[in-house]
């Protein structure tokens, strides 16, 4: 935290980051403004074309049940032609450069791309049994192809549902082909499916016809170790032990922390503490507004804050500057000669109390917390791939 800072800028390119007075001896007197200036965020796990369901499938059963509403209500609802498209410019409202979405159709690639944010658009895949994955795969495959142009600094990639909806052996090939999203440990039904073959996926699989139905591993975590990679997103790990811990920070894969969609959905948050602790590399999502109350990075982190109060707010802060977990390198830091997004907080003097003020703080419990607007003073301009 640089108190009275100043961030010197070419278009959208950084040039210097500093205290005030070194930065305008080399570049003159800057725009002043009362401000916490910072870089834009991640959000690391969305699903935007479930956006028109906002507010309409309650929680609190857990996973499994919230599955089978969220199917039934997406079959009745129709879709709205400007959920999506509000959905990205909340993105923006709330500051996000670069995102992990997931999709199953690619509704949300054009407003990405004329929004000009980047990261990783996931085509998700699922089906239990090998006939079903590989219609799964052709259908993903054939969607893929023809996909609408990408913007810059998007990439697209098939992906994988989660342990328990998606064949292991095309699970690990797909983690093994490049960049993926794994739903893993976000109930503790997936670790009673894996270990025993039973509970409520046990039984959701059973009605689909499926009569075969092996013992995956101890718990989600261990099915899925093998095949996990440094550049696997391992998506809400809410429902872990020990082992499980050690295995993903074998795996070097960067977990995406959901704390208010996990609220909403099974009542209890991952443990921040304690995957900080084992050195696991981290970033924050949203997940998608059927079970979250907005997509801002920064109301998931002011949640996690309230639960860790004795957490530095930097550390969590970090969870929203994972660029790289996202493959958009360069969001996160205010590097110099980079382009990551620059976004103002606005400061309102007559709201804050006495005493010092703590930026990072007061971004998570005050800003972050009121879902209050950034302002954008440069934008994301990704790299140009070779
Ligand atoms: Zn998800």
């Amino acid at each position: 935290v640089i108190p009275d800072g100043a961030v010197a800028l070419d278009g959208d390119t950084i040039l210097a980051v500093g205290p005030r007075a070194q930065v305008e001896d080399r570049f003159g007197p800057g725009e002043r403004l009362d401000a916490v200036l910072l870089p834009a965020l991640v959000n690391a796990h969305t699903h935007l074309e479930l956006s028109h369901l906002h507010g309409r499938v309650p929680g609190g059963e857990g996973l499994p049940p919230w599955i089978q509403l969220l199917v039934s209500t997406r079959l009745s609802v129709p879709e709205e032609d400007t959920a999506i498209e509000d959905a990205v410019a909340q993105l923006g409202r709330f500051g996000v450069a670069a995102v992990g979405e997931v999709t199953n159709g690619l509704g949300a690639l054009p407003w990405l791309a004329r929004a000009g944010v980047a990261g990783t658009v996931f085509l998700e895949v699922f089906g239990f049994t090998a006939p079903r994955i590989e219609r799964a795969l052709a259908k993903a495959r054939l969607l893929a192809a023809g996909a609408p142009p990408l913007g810059p600094g998007l990439r697209l990639s098939v992906s994988p549902h989660a342990v328990y909806s998606t064949h292991l052996p095309a699970l690990a090939e797909l983690l093994r082909a490049g960049p993926g999203s794994l739903h893993l440990a976000e109930d503790p039904a997936e670790r009673r499916f894996c270990a025993e073959s039973t509970g409520p996926f046990a039984s959701m699989h059973r009605s689909f016809g499926v009569s075969e139905l092996p013992r995956l591993g101890r718990s989600a975590v261990a099915a899925a170790a093998a095949h996990l990679r440094p550049e696997t997103l391992v998506v809400h790990v809410v429902d872990l032990d020990d082992e499980d811990r050690a295995l993903l920070c074998a795996a070097g894969s960067t977990a995406v922390l959901c704390p208010r969609s996990n609220l909403h959905i099974g009542g209890r948050l991952p443990d921040l503490a304690r995957l900080l602790e084992a050195g696991i590399p981290l970033a924050v999502g949203t997940d998608s507004l059927a079970s979250s109350p907005s997509l801002s990075p920064l109301a998931e982190l002011a949640t996690l804050s309230r639960a860790w109060p004795e957490l530095p707010p930097l550390a969590l802060l970090a969870l929203a500057w994972n660029g790289a977990a996202v493959g958009a390198p360069a969001v996160g830091r205010l590097a110099p000669g980079s382009a990551p997004g620059l976004l103002a907080a606005p400061i309102d003097r007559e709201a804050l109390g006495e005493g010092p003020f703590d930026p990072a703080r007061w971004l998570l419990e005050e800003f972050g917390a009121e879902e209050l607007p950034f302002t954008w003073l440069a934008r994301h301009r990704p790299e140009p791939t070779a």
